[in-house]
């Protein structure tokens, strides 16, 4: 069944649905003579951006706002840490806004994820093929449906891509709260030494002991 709620931050004009589709409420507007009208609710008309999201337009005042979908429906439906910043489709499926198919993620775990199943160089072509003939990129290891990496040559696949990668504070921290604090593990994420992650924490003013990161 359809569950229907506020969409955050726009409580009194927009309800967002466990199945991805958005609405506005019925209000009154001043419009711009001054004169108050009642506007009636209706279904939103959702668009897509070319990475494939669908997003629509929420008014306010003379303002308009391009707010995708997914992020709608996982801040009125789930919970989450902080920390977990990004909404990742687990179907793969960038259209599939069902509450059941979100999950809030850290950007690391995003990165992950993306490596594993994203990849400029994938064959589309193949992807009706459903008898688990799909190979690995980099190893030829067999892999699950529609992926492209296994997960060992996805965290090396990150690795390279990172080692002339200025890291921002975000990626410093998701790192490392996502290992526990754990510093050698958190650096091979970024293909780097210990040290190295501890002269980025240094940088931006981050703790740089183990133990301040475990909780
Ligand atoms: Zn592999």
């Amino acid at each position: 069944m359809e569950e229907w709620r506020p969409v955050k931050g726009w409580e009194s004009s927009y309800e967002v649905s466990n199945m991805g589709n958005v609405r506005s409420l019925d209000r009154v507007v001043i419009d711009k003579n001054g004169v108050r009208r009642s506007v009636y609710g209706r279904m939103l008309t959702k668009s897509k951006h070319t990475n494939g999201y669908y997003f629509v337009n929420l008014c306010r005042e003379n303002s308009t706002l391009m707010r995708d979908v997914h992020r709608l429906v996982a801040e009125a439906f789930l919970q989450h840490d902080d920390y977990k910043n990004v909404v990742h489709h687990k179907d793969h499926n960038r259209t599939n806004n069902c509450v059941e198919n979100l999950q809030w993620v850290t950007n690391y775990e995003n990165m992950v994820e993306s490596a594993i199943y994203h990849s400029s160089t994938h064959d589309y072509k193949d992807s009706h093929n459903l008898l688990g003939t799909h190979k690995c990129l980099d190893c030829g290891k067999l892999v699950r449906y529609k992926s492209v990496r296994c997960k060992p040559c996805a965290a090396k696949y990150i690795q390279r891509n990172y080692k002339s990668h200025k890291l921002t504070s975000d990626e410093v921290k998701d790192a490392l709260i996502t290992n526990r604090g754990n510093f050698t593990q958190a650096a091979k994420a970024f293909g780097m030494s210990d040290n190295a992650l501890r002269k980025w924490c240094k940088k931006y003013g981050l703790p740089t002991r183990s133990k301040d990161w475990r909780h």
